[in-house]
């Protein structure tokens, strides 16, 4: 049995995953991985990934099965992910699970943590979302940070992201019901899913996620 604590945590976008994955790695020393934030890195550093998948990140579209599956391969070869790793927006699709299977093995997957939270909750929350685009911290758009366009952590602009403007939240969230909802049955199956209610405080979403841990003996 792998010894590594990997762990998905799965919900619509702005469920909450992003926050929670940053408390969650702190806490237990494994690296958040984000493939959001691997592509979106990639577009601002303009590489040759960042070109190939600018365009569709912007139509809030999913970038093809293949690339993602390589990008999180060679993640996993990396030192800081050998005790562990927090999946953030990966798996997207049923072809991107059973990928993630064959990467880890059966038993690879300690559990899939599935951050529920309405539909109209996660569209006010992805609207009036603002980011840092140096360092990633995120605001509302009635923070000082996001009016004033500055960040407090370190001076980054704090703007819109483009996939966050309402055409593309709408692509994002059919996406989701689409090609990521399935995977509520394709873990449950394997019983190692666990529905948290992501309608509570940031904190009180992490007590809930650290408990369901300790029951499970994995933390
Ligand atoms: P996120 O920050 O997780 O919402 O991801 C931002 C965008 O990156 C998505 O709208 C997709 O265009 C792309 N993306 C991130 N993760 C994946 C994935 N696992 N499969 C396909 N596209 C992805």
């Amino acid at each position: 049995m792998s010894p590594r604590l990997n762990l998905i945590v799965l919900g619509k976008q702005g469920a909450g995953k992003g926050t929670q994955c940053t408390v969650l790695a702190l806490k237990y020393g494994i690296p958040h991985v984000s493939t959001g934030d691997i592509l979106r890195n990639a577009v601002k550093a303009g590489s040759e990934l960042g070109q190939r998948v600018a365009s569709v990140l912007e139509a809030g579209e999913l970038v093809h099965d293949d690339l993602v599956n390589a990008l999180v391969r060679e993640r996993f070869t990396e030192a800081d992910a050998q005790r562990g790793v927090l999946l953030d927006g990966f798996p997207r699709t049923l072809n991107q699970a059973e990928a993630l299977e064959a990467m880890l093995g059966s038993d690879g997957i300690k559990l899939c943590i599935n951050l529920d939270v309405a539909k109209e909750l996660v569209i006010r929350r992805l609207s009036s979302r603002r980011v840092c685009q140096e360092c990633g911290a995120t605001y509302k758009d009635t923070d000082v940070e996001a009016i004033s366009g500055t960040c407090t952590n370190c001076g980054g602009d704090v703007i819109q992201r483009t996939d966050d403007h309402p055409d593309a939240i709408r692509t994002r969230l059919e996406t989701y019901e689409r090609d990521t909802e399935p995977l509520l049955t394709f873990y449950g199956q394997r019983e190692i899913l666990v529905t948290v209610n992501g309608d509570q405080s940031p904190d009180d979403v992490t007590n809930a996620i650290v408990s369901v841990l300790h029951e499970r003996g994995l933390a």
